[in-house]
């Protein structure tokens, strides 16, 4: 696949993708909408060693999944982008904010994560498939 590219708001953090995404997600979990400001996360899970990320602006919140496991979320300082975030629960994966890629035209999210936080106004698509919580493992 062609690598893919993006960066936070100021430009100061950069990032590469040198893998096939695992997974693609929209996240509407409770602490997406805080940690983003909006109505959900979009997230690309990549093999850890396929992203590459550069830039001395970037800052880690030590968040709690619901599972009661560590989650780092990095963000730009400066600008305060979410970037990416490590789950516990998710070793070896990167999880990106697909929002920040340099062309999002080919993100298409593969299933919706939390949807029993998911905002009132948002309608079904009907072209994913649905969790209410985290999907099992597996
Ligand atoms: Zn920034
Ligand atoms: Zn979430």
């Amino acid at each position: 696949m062609s690598e893919q590219t993006g960066q936070c708001l100021c430009g100061s953090i950069h990032y590469k993708i040198t893998a096939e995404p695992l997974l693609t997600a929209v996240c509407h979990c409770t602490h997406c909408q805080k940690a983003t400001g909006s109505a959900y996360s979009i997230n690309i899970g990549v093999p850890a060693d396929g992203f590459h990320v550069d830039g001395d602006t970037l800052s880690t919140y030590v968040d709690k999944g619901d599972s009661g496991q560590d989650l780092r979320r990095y963000f730009c300082n400066n600008c305060g982008s979410p970037i990416y975030t490590e789950a516990d629960v998710m070793p070896g994966m990167s999880i990106v904010k697909a929002g920040t890629l340099d062309d999002t035209s080919s993100f298409t999210p593969g299933i919706n994560i939390f949807c029993q936080s998911k905002m009132a106004w948002l309608n079904d698509n009907g072209e994913t498939v649905d969790f209410e919580q985290m999907p099992p493992a597996g």
